[in-house]
């Protein structure tokens, strides 16, 4: 029975969304670790700056720019992985987008776009990543033939106070990537794991434009929205991408063989349940 806490050497992880952002330090400490990494991005050139930094420390890297709401993409993606480095360990369904906007002014093209990407999106990655994954031989005896994290949100948990009447498609979109964990960790098991990472406040690109414009909405100063969210987390600080990467570090290594079909906050403590 697996016990380690490391990747093993030379681990393919395959990540969505990862031109910047969570996605792209969930790359860099994947890579510290010994993966080699298949990194994707609907934004061609952030993918490919990804890649290039990690390969000038020496790591290897292949970028490819998709879109994970296109089946195709997604399959590219895939045969990235076992074109350069022969099979796909880990896939992290990370790519996803958010919105601000009062309740009562959502159209339906607000919510189709956000479940498209959030939701189908994901799943398309996953299905992707889980065809492959179920042809190929465990890493080791006994172990399970592949890991697949997605990334949800504690704004898919119940209550959430005043954020919840401005940011409800994202919210539901957040919920059923919890859900579809679930339905997929059932159908997957014992070949393959999957599990949720519910992140908190974390200090990257789409908080600071979540925080322009839920300021502009209330009329606040810049920043008012984001500090006085980062003011209640117990923890003490705003979180960065390394917080969800250690998360995702054991997720994706043998000691977590065990675990499927969970979805974990990560979140300095702001959700308690
Ligand atoms: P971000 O906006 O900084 O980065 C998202 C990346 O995804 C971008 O590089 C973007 O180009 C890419 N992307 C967007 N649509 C895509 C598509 N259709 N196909 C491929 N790539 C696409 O966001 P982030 O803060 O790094 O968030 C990453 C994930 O973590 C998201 O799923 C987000 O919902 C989730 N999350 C973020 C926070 C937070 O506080 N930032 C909290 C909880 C969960």
């Amino acid at each position: 029975m697996a016990s380690d806490l490391s990747l093993p050497t030379g681990a393919v992880v395959m990540i969505t969304g990862a031109g910047q952002g969570i996605g792209r330090g969930l790359a860099e400490v994947f890579a510290a670790h010994g993966a080699r990494l298949v990194v994707g991005d609907l934004d061609g050139e952030r993918a490919q700056a990804t890649a290039d930094a990690l390969r000038s420390l020496g790591h290897e890297a292949v970028a490819v720019r998709s879109d994970i709401t296109r089946a195709e993409d997604n399959a590219a993606l895939v045969a990235a992985a076992v074109q350069h480095f022969g099979r796909l360990d880990v896939a992290v369904c990370n790519a996803g987008i958010s919105q601000v906007k009062p309740f009562m002014d959502l159209e339906a093209a607000d919510w189709q776009r956000m479940l498209g990407v959030n939701v189908t999106g994901t799943f398309l990655t996953l299905k992707a990543a889980a065809a492959q994954m179920r042809t190929q031989q465990p890493l080791a005896p006994g172990r399970p033939k592949g890991k697949i994290l997605t990334l949800a949100s504690i704004a898919g948990r119940p209550g959430a106070g005043a954020i919840a009447s401005v940011i409800a498609p994202y919210r539901a979109s957040k919920a059923a990537v919890i859900s579809l964990t679930h339905s997929a960790a059932f159908t997957l098991a014992p070949d393959v794991t999957v599990n949720a990472l519910c992140p908190g406040i974390v200090a990257t690109d789409m908080w600071t434009q979540m925080d322009r414009d839920w300021t502009t909405l209330n009329g606040q100063p810049p920043g008012e929205a984001f500090n006085s969210r980062v003011a209640a987390i117990p923890m003490g600080r705003a979180q960065q991408p390394q917080d969800v990467a250690n998360l995702a570090l054991y997720l994706a290594s043998p000691a977590s063989d065990y675990l499927t079909g969970q979805s974990i906050n990560i979140d300095g403590g702001l959700m308690m349940n």
